[in-house]
């Protein structure tokens, strides 16, 4: 695998905001080929026309991590439309926050099916490929939220939590072809919060992030950096948070 950025071909799940965005304009200002999925073709569109305008080279389809032929489809477009695939980057997820006493089984479960299986099925798209071959890097954002674990955050860390224990099960089991690493973001200024289903805990959570929030480029910044590492260099894992953040 070539050292930097340049010229890789990489697919970012969740590129149509906050983080895999920031990814997404990031590596394609560095000559990347960024492969876009997510579910609101509009984002992507505009975002692609954006990268292109920009002289940079993206390619998107909608992706739905619950759907396991969505990620195949994501995978299939970088390697149809660039001849392969570099770099797999999970980053869609949600956060619906709410103490396990409510039993917001239907939220706990669309946590379960985007952030746990969606990353599950988007590294079983890409296995395939990087084996063959015989190379690739999965970069799966994960969250601070499973390193500290605090009340309203228990199912959500628990789906991170299990995604950063698939993680370090893969990296050991990746051979020496195979780069894995885990990025774990603490408070970060997107859209995350606005999907929050309960208005209070949505109120607090972005009120705290406008106290101390970092961008959305300083984690891009952060997966820059485990891409540009030699190819016999694996960041395992990283954890970026604000200063200001407990
Ligand atoms: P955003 O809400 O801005 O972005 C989330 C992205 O996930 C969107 O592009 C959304 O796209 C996508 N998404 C949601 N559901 C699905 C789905 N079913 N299929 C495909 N895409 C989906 O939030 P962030 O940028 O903050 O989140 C990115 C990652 O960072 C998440 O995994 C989050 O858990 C993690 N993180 C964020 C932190 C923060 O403070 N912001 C802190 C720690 C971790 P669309 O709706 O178009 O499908």
């Amino acid at each position: 695998m070539e050292n930097g950025i340049k010229n890789k071909v990489i697919a970012i799940t969740g590129a149509s905001s906050g983080i895999g965005e920031a990814i997404a304009i990031q590596f394609a200002q560095q000559g990347a080929k960024v492969v876009l999925g997510a579910r609101r073709l509009d984002r992507l569109k505009a975002l692609a026309e954006k990268i292109i305008q920009a002289g940079g080279e993206a390619s998107y389809i909608i992706t739905d991590v619950k759907k396991r032929g969505d990620l195949q489809n994501l995978v299939k477009l970088a390697c149809d439309r660039y001849g392969k695939l570099d770099v797999m980057i999970n980053n869609a997820g949600i956060s619906h926050l709410s103490l396990i006493d409510k039993l917001q089984v239907e939220d706990w479960e669309e946590m379960i099916d985007v952030n746990l299986k969606g990353t599950l099925y988007g590294i079983a798209a890409a296995l395939p490929v990087f084996r063959q071959q015989g190379s690739g890097h999965i970069i799966n954002i994960i969250s601070t939220s499973g390193l500290r674990i605090v009340p309203l955050q228990g199912v959500y860390a628990g789906t991170k939590n299990a995604v950063r224990t698939i993680t370090e099960a893969l990296r050991q089991e990746a051979g020496p072809n195979l780069r894995v690493t885990g990025i774990s973001p603490g408070f970060v200024q997107t859209e995350l919060a606005d999907h929050m289903k309960d208005e209070n805990i949505r109120a607090a959570i972005k009120q705290k992030a406008a106290q101390i929030a970092i961008s959305p480029n300083d984690i891009a910044a952060a997966v820059s950096y485990a891409i540009n590492q030699p190819a016999n260099v694996d960041v395992g894992d990283m954890v970026i948070r604000p200063t200001a953040q407990d």
